[in-house]
């Protein structure tokens, strides 16, 4: 063999092993990537596995709207909906009852709105025709409930309403007819009497140092836009100032004088001057209860009631005979 033809043979060896070097490499290279696949294809197999399950779980489910009893409905979290009208319905009502976001009036409310607002049995309904046309959520109680609030609250049986006819002075010295429309209550010591046993009966009527074994009562008076209003408060409760407690004694649609006080609600005063005591039953006992009154209002109603000439007079201190007005320095 000659020298180059051996020279020759040995780099033809050595090429080769070159090459089986690389394909050694490449196969490894391959290896590690089928390892990777495998483990993909793996967790591929996992996830698809976890989605069948779910769906296959999905499927026995009910939808919401088809629920009908009671036992059905605590379930409501676990469903499966595609139109959630109802679910979203019903979710706006239980936020409505739980006063987190309120859809409907309560029935005194409506009451007082419904007054307030002058509407009459037909406008109301009219009204709730349209709402109802429109798709719009209807905020209003039924009918019935303004008939039994009224009831309540606007009885002709509790009530005197009278219509007085009074002549007024213009400034020009003319003069006009006014109808002034008057309401009193008909029987304030029963009224009164009724509201006191009701605190008794529900254990809310206190006695304290303040008020000792009195029933204390404060007759406030109010001009509140066009009307002047005369009612009781009672004091021997946890809350006083709560309208809940004020007994309605009588309203007028004129202005706040002691004239007008006196002209027409004559029935009214005489009976609060007669109120000095009341009968309740204590423990199945009858007790008779001292009455103390206080007169309570603003400034403007207390000197009218006083018969006193108002803080703009000479004299303008309701207590004292003190001429002028005094600096908050002197006191
Ligand atoms: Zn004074």
């Amino acid at each position: 063999m000659s020298l180059s033809r051996e020279k020759s043979a040995h780099q033809e060896l050595e090429k080769s092993v070159a090459r089986s070097n690389k394909v050694f490499e490449q196969n490894k290279e391959l290896k590690e990537e089928i390892r990777v696949l495998k483990q993909d294809n793996k967790n591929i197999n996992k996830e698809v596995q976890k989605l069948r399950a779910k769906l296959e779980n999905q499927e026995s489910l009910t939808a919401y709207d088809s629920l009908k009893n009671h036992n059905s409905q605590k379930h409501k979290n676990k469903l499966r909906q595609e139109d959630p009208t109802k679910l979203l319905a019903d979710t706006l009502s239980k936020m409505g009852k739980s006063d987190i976001f309120k859809t409907k009036l309560t029935e005194y409310e409506f009451f007082l709105i419904y007054h307030d607002a002058g509407l009459t049995r037909d406008s109301y309904r009219k009204l709730k025709r349209f709402l109802t046309k429109k798709g719009v959520a209807d905020p209003f109680p039924p009918l019935r409930s303004i008939v039994k609030m009224e009831k309540i609250y606007g009885s002709r049986d509790v009530f005197d309403i009278d219509k007085i006819k009074v002549i007024q002075k213009k400034k020009d010295e003319s003069e006009v007819e006014k109808l002034v429309m008057v309401a009193q209550l008909r029987n304030i010591k029963e009224f009164l009497n009724r509201r006191l046993q009701n605190l008794i009966d529900n254990k809310k009527l206190i006695f304290d140092k303040c008020t000792g074994n009195n029933i204390w009562i404060a007759i406030l008076g109010d001009k509140g836009s066009e009307e002047f209003k005369l009612s009781l408060a009672v004091g021997n409760v946890d809350s006083p100032n709560s309208s809940h407690h004020l007994v309605p004694v009588a309203v007028f649609d004129d202005d706040e004088s002691a004239e007008n006080v006196a002209r027409f609600l004559d029935k009214s005063i005489r009976q609060l001057n007669d109120l000095k005591e009341v009968k309740l039953i204590i423990d199945g006992k009858e007790v008779v209860i001292p009455i103390k009154q206080f007169l309570c209002g603003d400034m403007k109603y207390i000197y009218e009631m006083l018969g006193h000439q108002g803080a703009s007079s000479k004299f303008s201190c309701m207590f004292c005979y003190h001429e002028e007005k005094k600096m908050v320095g002197i006191y």
